[in-house]
């Protein structure tokens, strides 16, 4: 199968016109109708994007196209997209049609990409399999009796299943990585705050980010290029300059870096072996190119994953509180007062992992128990930042796996919250830590399931992740 081509060559022939944009959207649809079953899609704006393809294509002709001109994207269902539907993967957001654009889309309007259409997601970005939208769960295309990951399981396999050519998800704990390195695919999470939150639903706003994914790294810097950077809708984004991704991600570089691993993640009974032997395999690459790979203690690692639970759950506890049956969506037509139009609206349209998340978050966040859980989760976070960002003092990155294991069975997790939870041990490390990192592909395992290595770096540093990852990819046996 001929490899699919990256962004920079589609638009070297849209320039010299053996290509066009609508010949390139209808690849993509093609792959979308053929592949229904896997469930990506929750609606394609089929004719909307070939309309908007011929506008692209006029503009190229006459040299007013922008930069991601002929570039295909697909949005995860958390991103507003104005005048088209959103309902982050809810029944209690059924039939709202979004007013605005969130500011990264926008941005990649602004730039000429075309949407594609709105992809499937865990309900409320709550999950790792994707098994939690309301619309049914997305199918890995490598074995379809097994899950994508999630929460970005559909814009994962929009991805590995070429039906665009870039996807926007969010990851709050790991939903881009994860599902990432189940579908074989790159997944970028920035820095917190690199890239505006304007128009993304909220899940916990001190963790959430837009995160990207494609199966080309130079797709993933242009993009990140694009979007990133300071809005005045967003108070809490970074006013740093963005850097020229695009241009500082280069395929010959003879860096030699210091790259760090955690000893414990390797002894973690939890990994699978050949994600261990995938790990061991790079790292003894890296060395023979050069590069001081060095095991290093995290005496911090057991509580990563409990304090990302406690304090996403409170963040969502609150941020969901704004679905009621008043302003959005679902109402239930079995109330009797206004307090059982809040609870019968809200039992009947969310679905029971959101209910979960929403009850361990009020507890946590209870008078009686704020400060045993919810103060001390913070106090925690600070000291997971500070020793992460210390290790950055003197290693350029950190690798790790991007998941214990490949993709699991459908329904294999689905009684058990506390096992799928485990599935986000490596991820959360660079949300808790505010930090950012990125899964990419590195090969299979015997069952031919994509795995997935996870690269962070310190804040700020995607221009030398992106770099790193090209470096990591290319260093194979
Ligand atoms: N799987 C994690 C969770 O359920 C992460 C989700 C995410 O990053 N949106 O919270």
């Amino acid at each position: 199968m001929k490899p699919s081509p990256d962004f920079s060559e589609i638009q070297f022939n849209l320039r010299n016109g053996s290509l066009t944009c609508v010949e390139r959207v209808k690849y993509h649809l093609k792959n979308i109708e053929q592949k229904k079953t896997l469930n990506v899609f929750l609606s394609v704006y089929g004719d909307e994007a070939l309309a908007c393809a011929a506008e692209v294509d006029k503009k190229i002709k006459n040299g007013t196209a922008g930069r991601l001109a002929g570039m295909v994207i697909g949005l995860k269902d958390v991103l507003a997209h104005r005048h088209h539907p959103l309902q982050a993967g809810s029944r209690i957001l059924g039939g709202f049609i979004s007013q605005y654009n969130a500011t990264a889309v926008q941005r990649l309007l602004d730039e000429d990409a075309i949407i594609i259409g709105r992809q499937n997601c865990d309900e409320f970005a709550m999950g790792s399999s994707n098994e939690n939208s309301a619309f049914g769960p997305v199918l890995n295309d490598a074995d379809h009796t097994r899950v994508p990951g999630g929460s970005s399981g559909g814009s994962a396999v929009a991805i590995m299943a070429d039906m665009c050519q870039v996807s926007l998800g969010s990851d709050t704990g790991g939903s881009v990585r994860q599902p990432a390195s189940f579908c074989g695919v790159a997944g970028l999470k920035p820095t917190y705050s690199r890239i505006s939150r304007y128009g993304l639903i909220a899940y916990g706003s001190s963790f959430d980010c837009i995160g990207i994914f494609s199966k080309h790294l130079p797709d993933i810097a242009l993009v990140l290029e694009v979007i990133a950077g300071a809005d005045d809708f967003d108070s809490t984004v970074s006013q740093q300059p963005v850097p020229r991704y695009s241009e500082l991600i280069q395929k010959n570089d003879s860096t030699k870096y210091k790259v760090a691993y955690v000893r414990d993640h390797l002894e973690s009974p939890a990994l699978q072996e050949e994600i261990r032997e995938c790990m061991l395999k790079k790292i003894e690459a890296l060395r023979r190119s050069g590069h001081t790979v060095s095991a290093i203690e995290f005496p911090l690692l057991e509580h990563v994953l409990p304090t990302y639970y406690i304090l996403a759950t409170a963040e969502a506890s609150s941020n969901l509180s704004r679905f009621d049956g008043v302003r959005y969506g679902y109402r239930s037509k079995r109330t009797t007062d206004l307090l059982s139009m809040y609870k019968k609206s809200r039992a009947e349209a969310f679905g029971e992992e959101v209910q979960r998340r929403i009850l361990l978050g009020t507890f946590v966040l209870s008078a009686s128990y704020y400060d045993a859980y919810y103060t001390k989760a913070q106090k925690v976070r600070r000291l997971i930042r500070e020793k992460t960002k210390a290790i950055f003092g003197e290693y350029d990155f950190m690798i790790m796996p991007a998941a214990p294991t490949t993709a699991f069975k459908l329904g294999e997790l689905t009684d058990d919250p506390l096992q799928m939870y485990l599935a986000d041990l490596f991820s959360v490390h660079a949300n808790v830590a505010g930090i950012p990192g990125i899964s990419v592909p590195c090969g299979n395992d015997r069952k031919g399931m994509p795995i997935g290595l996870q690269i962070i770096a310190d804040d700020f540093k995607e221009a030398e992740l992106l770099q790193f990852s090209e470096v990591f990819v290319r260093n194979v046996e």
